[in-house]
């Protein structure tokens, strides 16, 4: 008789099943990997102690257990498109809730789940938001095309729900959802229950939706109980194994190591270097990351508020169970800046203000846009002043701001170069507004930071920004302004691990002599042969303006050949402008060199997507 454990241990994996096991790994990020070690340590564990307890102890045995872990691995899925991590959040933490009912759900990214398996899903969650302008998130771009195409499958046989993540000061508030709930349900799916639109303060809408989703499953799915055979509940163990003991929750106080200024004084852009310290948080990230940053409204705007608000700095005011002193509330717990429609509404409501009453009108959502992201709340109560007996009270106006969030910088430093320190490439954000300095919050908290202060953090990994696992790949990386961080990141990695690959760099800013951030180490980097290309548009220095899609354009044979050798793609900075037009002037270039029609080169892209081979971190 064999021993149990070397049992186990032989048990081959067919090509089949390797095969499953790669199309359930694919897209998992490091949490999704620890808790898979998790559940197979936990399979393993059970067969062990099934074996100790009866004489079935062969590999036939231990390949039927492992079957039945693996067939009911999941009853449900959930399916999450992100772009800042909340929609993933979401999505984990709602898998734990499942599987803390015994209900097994996989949890999937949206471009890591099989679009064919649409066909044949009985249970399907999607949590996932909308950007500024109603697009999806980089991640789920294929999904929605697919679902929202003419190719989308029936789906009688499907159940679901939907949550949207979203900014009700846009206009297209959740837009991505709806119009996925809506065309499930033209599909033939059945909605479990109504979908969320949750708005910034995503807990007031999400912690219900996920108590309902939840509460159904409980009675519609599979439950599996605690078996002492196969257990699955260890499960849990390894997934907190892998949190770190700092979090977005539980913010690192890294200390600032510098913060220089790498733009000129001549220039109209303050772009700061700055180095954090993170030394004994035992954070750690990988070239493609961002830090999240908690910041802190400036304190001129505060202080002009509290005037306003007539409160007293140091007056306690609770909300939700929290208790902080206004001045504090006003500084590091709600966002001045950017108001809601229901602040809109409420003040209108306060000051019986006619003009503020028609903004609110139907047919006015553009001028309402418009007038909120020109508005902030000190010029709110200036231009709409309430009587005295009407006054906001700090436990009335607060609850109708909206939280304070961290900012996502997009880390400029590879750990193999700088050891424990984070290197971020920030432009503060400065401009006056309605006759008064204003600043962009977590910006200028880093331009203000005096060295050793410390600075609230977290990492936000991005696994959708990652180098390429082959280091013969070269890498082409497009990255006007601050969006020439992660790649600076991407080189030091480079340099650091001697890849083989070779490297090509655009870079683009207003004028050469003010705005080239970062010049000397690309210089640097070109004689030292770690930098093979560098590209440059100043866009500002000639009679015209010229930007990296023009240097594309000229340099079309070349690139295209580096494509074609390989090559992965990057883009990095702004989602409005820039992305889109270097998204167009990268498709002309594989028209026209590879004699494509339209078809043909949004395959040839759908297949560079596929292949990871053209990533993009733009907002
Ligand atoms: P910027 O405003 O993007 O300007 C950089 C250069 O791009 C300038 O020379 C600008 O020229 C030029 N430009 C303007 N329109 C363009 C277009 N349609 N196509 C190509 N180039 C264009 O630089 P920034 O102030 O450093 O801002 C960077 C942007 O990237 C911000 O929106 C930031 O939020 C974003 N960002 C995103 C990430 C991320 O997603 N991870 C990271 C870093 C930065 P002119 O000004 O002369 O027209």
């Amino acid at each position: 008789m064999q021993n149990t454990s070397a049992t186990a241990a032989v048990v081959p994996l067919s090509l089949e099943r390797s095969a499953l096991l790669a199309q359930l790994c694919d897209g998992l990020d490091a949490s999704g990997f620890w808790w898979i070690s998790g559940y197979a340590a936990a399979c393993a564990q059970a067969l062990q102690k099934a074996a100790q307890s009866s004489p079935i102890n062969d590999a036939v045995a231990a390949e039927a257990h492992v079957s039945v872990a693996l067939a009911s691995a999941h009853v449900a899925t959930i399916v999450y498109g992100t772009q800042t991590g909340n929609a993933k959040q979401i999505a984990t933490g709602f898998s734990e809730q499942l599987l803390a009912a015994g209900i097994q759900a996989r949890v999937l990214r949206s471009d890591a789940y099989p679009l064919k398996d649409l066909k044949t899903e009985k249970t399907l969650y999607l949590v996932i938001s909308t950007q500024g302008d109603g697009d999806p998130p980089e991640d789920s771009r294929a999904f929605v095309e697919h679902v929202l195409g003419r190719r989308a499958p029936n789906l009688v046989h499907l159940h679901f729900a939907v949550l949207g993540l979203g900014d009700s000061s846009y206009p297209k508030f959740c837009s991505v959802a709806k119009a996925l709930d809506a065309r499930f349900s033209e599909l033939g799916a059945q909605r479990l229950h109504a979908r969320g639109d949750a708005d910034v303060e995503i807990a007031l809408v999400a912690t219900p939706w996920l108590d309902i989703a939840v509460r159904e499953a409980k009675l519609r799915l599979k439950v599996t109980p605690p078996a002492s055979s196969v257990s699955f509940l260890p499960l849990r163990a390894p997934a907190r194994v892998a949190h770190a003991l700092y979090s977005k929750e539980r913010p690192f106080p890294a200390k600032l190591l510098q913060n220089q200024r790498i733009t000129t004084r001549a220039s109209t852009k303050d772009v700061r270097h700055i180095e954090l310290s993170l030394e004994g948080s035992g954070l750690s990230y990988s070239p493609g990351d961002s830090l999240g940053v908690y910041p802190e409204n400036a304190q001129s705007a505060v202080h002009e508020l509290l005037a306003g608000l007539n409160w007293a700095t140091d007056a306690e005011a609770s909300v939700a169970g929290q208790t902080h002193s206004a001045g504090r509330w006003l500084s590091h717990q709600r966002d001045i800046a950017k108001l809601s429609r229901s602040l809109i509404e409420a003040h209108a409501e306060r000051s019986g203000d006619g003009d503020l009453r028609a903004l609110l009108a139907p047919k006015q959502a553009e001028p309402l846009r418009e007038f909120l992201s020109q508005t902030h709340l000190v010029d709110l109560l200036a231009r709409y002043p309430l009587s005295s007996a009407r006054q906001w009270q700090p436990s009335e106006l607060l609850p109708l701001l909206r939280p304070l969030a961290p900012r996502l910088y997009s880390i400029a430093s590879a750990a193999s170069q700088v050891g424990a320190e984070v290197h971020l490439t920030v432009a503060h954000v400065a401009y006056e507004l309605n006759g008064s300095a204003r600043f962009g919050a977590a910006s200028h908290t880093l331009a203000n930071a005096l060295e050793g202060a410390s600075v609230p953090v977290f990492i936000e990994a991005n696994e959708r920004f990652r180098l390429p696992v082959d280091c013969a790949r070269d890498v082409i990386m497009i990255g006007p302004g601050t969006g020439v961080a992660p790649f600076r990141a991407f080189l030091q990695e480079r340099v650091e691990t001697g890849v083989t690959g070779r490297n090509w760099l655009f870079f683009g800013n207003p004028h050469f002599r003010e705005d080239f951030l970062y010049q000397l180490e690309w210089q640097q980097a070109l004689k030292a042969n770690s930098l093979h290309r560098l590209d440059l548009a100043f866009s500002r220095d000639g009679a015209t303006k010229v930007y990296v899609q023009q240097r594309l354009l000229e340099q079309a044979k070349e690139l295209f050949s580096w494509l074609e050798n390989g090559a992965h793609l990057y883009v990095c900075g702004d989602a409005t402008r820039m992305a889109k037009d270097v998204d167009a002037a990268l498709r002309q270039i594989v028209a026209q060199e590879k004699q494509l029609d339209a078809d043909g080169v949004a395959d040839y892209f759908a297949q560079l997507q596929q292949q990871n081979r053209y990533q993009r971190d733009v907002y």
